[in-house]
């Protein structure tokens, strides 16, 4: 991963404020030393608009187009977090690429990252900022990631940053034994929800209220 990026486009506050950010997620109550580094690393600016890139480095979620946003970075860094649980990930699916932040800092915490997206324009630019970063441990799909990716599971772990009304089953069925599902769950009140398989049973619990748009049906091309 490339980290000389930093001051592209992006002026002199960029150091002061990245630090900051950093100090605010701690006061939030993310430990994981590997998220806060993966986070400290990540050029956020980058995955956003350049009208935008002034704001990268505030703890608040931004549009990215086509009604999508990309999460707010206490939310990337707590479902990290939680995904994380009791130690390395090898393969991860994660459903809604979408900007490609969240893969880029997924991807120096595990090995290996599946990622789909249903809307094209999106997976496009989000695969070309990876590769501008030099992130390379990454596939991509465009397809409704409400199927997965059957071929390459199970996974150890699925990440899903947009919320169904029920967790898909199809989802639940590519979850390796022992595996977690960092998952946003619901229609109008929607809860952060963590999924553990144990054989074939499937431990939920509710960890905080959340908001994230809608996962939908379907892969659109435009
Ligand atoms: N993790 C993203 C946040 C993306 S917002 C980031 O860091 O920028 C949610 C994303 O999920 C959007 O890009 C949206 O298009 C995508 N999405 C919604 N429904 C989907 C589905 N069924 N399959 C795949 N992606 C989906």
């Amino acid at each position: 991963m490339r980290e000389d990026l930093w001051k592209t486009g992006i002026g002199m506050t960029s150091q002061r404020t990245r630090e900051r950010l950093l100090e605010r997620l701690f006061e939030e109550g993310i430990r994981n030393l590997h998220v806060l580094e993966a986070i400290r690393r990540t050029p956020r600016h980058l995955f956003l608009d350049e009208a935008l890139a002034h704001r990268a480095y505030e703890d608040t979620a931004l549009p990215i187009g086509h009604n999508q946003t990309l999460s707010q970075p206490y939310i990337v860094a707590r479902m990290t977090e939680l995904l994380l649980g009791g130690g390395p990930l090898d393969k991860v699916l994660e459903v809604g690429t979408g900007s490609g932040y969240q893969t880029a800092i997924l991807a120096q915490v595990v090995e290996r990252v599946f990622t789909v997206e249903r809307i094209m324009p999106l997976q496009e630019r989000a695969k070309a900022v990876l590769k501008e970063i030099d992130v390379r441990n990454v596939v991509y799909r465009h397809a409704d990631g409400n199927w997965g990716w059957p071929q390459y599971g199970p996974y150890d772990a699925i990440l899903v940053t947009a919320a169904p009304a029920e967790v898909p089953t199809e989802l639940l069925g590519q979850l390796a034994e022992g595996g977690r599902m960092v998952i946003p769950v619901g229609e109008h009140e929607q809860f952060l929800t963590l999924v553990t398989r144990e054989g074939d049973q499937f431990i939920r619990r509710q960890v905080e209220p959340v908001r994230f748009v809608p996962l939908l049906a379907g892969a659109i091309s435009f």
